[in-house]
């Protein structure tokens, strides 16, 4: 009996199972369907139609949050270093950022400097605030390019904006730019922090959340949401699944500095921790799956 013939396509919603047609050639099952009609051999359309439903459907997924504002700690790239990059990390980010754009999310990204430098810890060694600090907003943009070129290289768009002139490094951020880019598809990664000493990259967050008008800061972190105690030093800590801003702030709990925490808090912008290091979990986020915690008004 001749057993049926399939073959199966990758796609961000797993497997895709195809029938092979009948008499294509061996050669013919190693390409994707759109390669075949490219090469003008038989390209069944059956097979062509179930794989681009397959695709509009993915795409047309409904999300939970359409504009995100993601931020990223440049501690976080380190993975097990002491500092600077892990590609290994930036891969996995970018992979999984990849996969929420292919979701139909509009996605601004504010990205950290502490794996280079920190104004404060410039202090120690002798340099003064204000110089320390651009220091850390200018390791933001080495960071920021960094996960332009690793977006990219995933497959994706995207393009990273400055808070202050930069050019020929990137364009500044404006609103209206940020608009017509997002329009284009891009991801985009706003850095050099709010372009200001004193300030942090997640004052930054919450101020471009604000402005590009993002239904929520995903906090992307090491540990997948907020304890209600250090769940490192008390086996016993327990994770919010949600948390109003009130609550955390009584509590003293450490989400982001006060300054970004007001600011979210003020203008009625939820913030979502979750563990950005597993991967598949921002795109279960962007799908309305339980994950992390969830600090709202
Ligand atoms: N920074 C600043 N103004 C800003 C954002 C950042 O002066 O608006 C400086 C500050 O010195 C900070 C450094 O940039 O320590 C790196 O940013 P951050 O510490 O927020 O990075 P992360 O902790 O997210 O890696």
């Amino acid at each position: 009996m001749k057993s049926p013939r399939f073959f199966f396509v990758r796609c961000q919603a797993g497997l895709l199972r195809l029938p092979q047609a009948s008499g294509s050639a061996q050669d013919d099952r190693r390409c994707c369907p759109i390669e075949r009609s490219r090469n003008k051999t038989t390209a069944p359309s059956d097979i062509f139609s179930i794989f681009t439903i397959a695709i509009q459907k993915e795409k047309g997924m409904p999300l939970k949050y359409k504009r995100v504002l993601l931020k990223l700690s440049g501690e976080a790239l380190m993975g097990d270093k002491k500092s600077g990059i892990d590609e290994s990390v930036l891969e996995l980010y970018a992979r999984q950022i990849k996969e929420i754009q292919d979701m139909g999310a509009q996605v601004g990204i504010v990205i950290g400097g502490g794996n280079i430098f920190r104004g404060l810890s410039g202090l120690k060694s002798g340099f003064d605030r204000v110089t320390g600090d651009y220091m850390g907003m200018l390791a933001t943009v080495i960071n920021g390019l960094a996960l332009q070129t690793f977006i990219s290289q995933a497959g994706g768009k995207a393009r990273m904006l400055t808070a202050i002139e930069m050019l020929p490094v990137a364009e500044r951020y404006t609103k209206t730019l940020t608009e017509s880019l997002f329009e284009e598809g891009y991801v985009l990664i706003f850095t050099f922090g709010t372009g200001n000493p004193f300030f942090t990259t997640d004052t930054a967050a919450a101020l471009r959340g604000v402005e590009i008008e993002a239904s929520v800061i995903l906090k992307g972190t090491r540990v997948d949401g907020v304890y209600t105690a250090d769940p490192e030093k008390d086996p016993g800590a327990v994770r919010y699944s949600d948390i109003t801003f009130e609550e955390a702030y009584n509590k003293g709990l450490k989400i982001m500095d006060l300054t970004a925490f007001t600011m979210c808090r003020e203008n009625n912008l939820p913030i979502l921790v979750f563990d950005m290091n597993k991967a598949g979990n921002l795109r279960k986020v962007l799908a309305g799956e339980a994950v992390g915690t969830l600090i709202h008004n």
